[in-house]
């Protein structure tokens, strides 16, 4: 894998997101303040206009797409998933190419950077919902001996349980949980948007060993 993998997997978030944008907007108006759709729209559009003709390696195009994102979005989701994109790229550094136990760090180290700015665990209804159960069956799956593809592919699977899996839950963290009780019942939007940024990962490495 190399900076077209993770062009691609941007370009493919930033898409994913745009035609989920009413979505992720009603999800974000039950238990929110409406923006997430917006938020996240914005957010990918300008880091695929940033790294456009921009000649870097894998991991600086990372760090400068979650710097893109920090600048652009105002909502709790700009910093969360700048900080997260900053880390991952941090971690694969100046190489060119990086292999699964790279990309596997590097998503680890994504996950560790949200945690550590918004201070969620599982079962706060958030974003961490999503990431952490596809990182876990990410590695689950390298471990067994799976390729990239298929450990991507179980790590969609697990980020699309984990994002249902918010509904019952009563958010603890961000501007959901000021609703208390309330938050029960609805579907996590940062979880939402999160499964589709996975699900890009999965299509931007389909074809790796
Ligand atoms: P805002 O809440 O500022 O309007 P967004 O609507 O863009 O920002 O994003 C809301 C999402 O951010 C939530 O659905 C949740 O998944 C995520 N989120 C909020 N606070 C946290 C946190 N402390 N840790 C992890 N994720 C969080
Ligand atoms: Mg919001």
């Amino acid at each position: 894998m190399n900076a077209d993998t993770v062009r691609e997997w941007l370009a493919g978030a930033a898409v994913s997101v745009r035609e989920q944008r009413e979505y992720l907007t009603q999800l974000d108006a039950a238990i929110g303040d409406a923006d997430h759709g917006a938020n996240m729209d914005r957010g990918f559009a300008a880091v695929v206009e940033r790294l456009q003709g921009l000649d870097e390696p894998p991991g600086k195009l990372l760090t400068t797409a979650g710097g893109t994102l920090v600048s652009t979005v105002g909502g709790a989701s700009g910093p969360l998933w700048g900080t997260a994109l900053r880390r991952a790229g941090r971690s694969l550094g100046d190489a060119a190419e990086f292999g699964s136990a790279e990309l596997a760090d590097a998503l680890d180290a994504a996950l560790a950077g949200v945690i550590e700015l918004g201070a969620a665990s599982e079962g706060d209804k958030t974003m961490v919902d999503a990431l952490a159960p596809a990182l876990r069956a990410f590695r689950e799956q390298l471990a067994d001996g799976a390729t990239v593809a298929e450990a991507a592919a179980a790590a969609r699977v697990a980020g699309e349980e984990g994002m249902r899996a918010t509904v019952p839950l009563r958010a603890a963290k961000g501007r959901a949980s000021y609703l208390g009780e309330r938050s029960v019942g609805h579907q996590d939007p940062g979880a939402t948007s999160t499964a589709l940024i996975i699900a890009a990962l999965e299509r931007a490495v389909a074809t790796e060993a």
